[in-house]
């Protein structure tokens, strides 16, 4: 059985020595966060890094549907989960796995900081590095991630429109003031192909997030087009990095920029 929420252990931090923790935040939801998190640890996998997913937004765990793993359910071994594998040779974790299917969230900010310690401190095995789809905003989830995990750096993904990059700003702000260091901005759904015409329209705009790295001196690692392929593959559970097509290559140039 799988332990309780309630039951869970703060691990010791030595245990999470030379693993690494990349997060991915947003200021808002529905930028495109889950996405990218998902897109960027099937293309670190697919240039032989040990790389896992940890989905710990709580308020939408999309990670099962987005990896084709819903239904199926980790293992525990004593108080360590063990990570669903995914048929992308990325093991998984969500806070989704944690809740029976339809439960509602409303996990006060403690219980979710020790879900989230719970997923970070299962039997990682060999994997060294390790993707975290954090909630949007800058909540509970966040605190616990920047205080009790420490992770290598933080990726921002916001769309272009300026309502959104004041959400982001403020993401970044939480990272910085924290000493996180943000490895870099994402600008998604930027130019939109139109199927019919070919025409390139940018609805949400293009280059805000561009133009906010640079004001706030910090790298801009890409763009990913508004394009209804990427949303297809996704809502089929596949992400399109890991496959060879062109609507997964904003991605891996993403990835590539992540270093070592
Ligand atoms: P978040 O994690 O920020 O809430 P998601 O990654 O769940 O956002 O994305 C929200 C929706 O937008 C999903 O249906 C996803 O497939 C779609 N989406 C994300 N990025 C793109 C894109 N570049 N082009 C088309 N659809 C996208």
């Amino acid at each position: 059985a799988l332990p309780g929420v309630d039951e869970v252990r703060i691990a010791q931090t030595s245990e999470k020595q030379g693993r690494r923790l990349i997060a991915v935040g947003s200021g808002k939801g529905g930028v495109g966060k889950s996405t990218l998190a998902a897109n960027l640890a099937v293309a670190l996998r697919r240039v032989g890094r040990n790389v896992g997913l940890i989905d710990a937004d709580i308020y939408g765990p999309s990670q099962p549907r987005l990896m084709s793993a819903e239904g199926r359910r980790p293992t525990a071994e004593g108080q360590k989960l063990i990570p669903v594998q995914t048929d992308f040779g990325v093991p998984m974790l969500s806070m989704g796995q944690l809740l029976k299917p339809g439960q509602a969230v409303a996990w006060r900010g403690p219980m979710a900081g020790n879900a989230l310690g719970q997923l970070i401190d299962a039997d990682w095995g060999s994997t060294d590095l390790i993707i975290v789809d954090l909630p949007p905003g800058t909540g509970d989830v966040q605190l616990s991630m920047i205080q009790k995990h420490k992770p290598a750096g933080a990726v921002i993904i916001s769309t272009p429109q300026d309502l959104a990059l004041i959400d982001a700003t403020r993401a970044i702000d939480l990272f910085n003031q924290s000493g996180v260091p943000i490895i870099g901005l994402v600008e998604n759904m930027a130019g939109y192909v139109c199927p019919h015409c070919g025409e390139v329209s940018d609805p949400f705009g293009n280059g805000g997030a561009e133009a906010a790295a640079a004001a706030m001196g910090h790298p801009f690692l890409g763009r990913v087009p508004l394009d209804i392929a990427i949303r297809r593959a996704s809502d089929a559970g596949h992400p399109p990095a890991a496959m060879d097509v062109a609507e997964g290559d904003a991605f891996r140039a993403i990835a590539a920029k992540l270093g070592d």
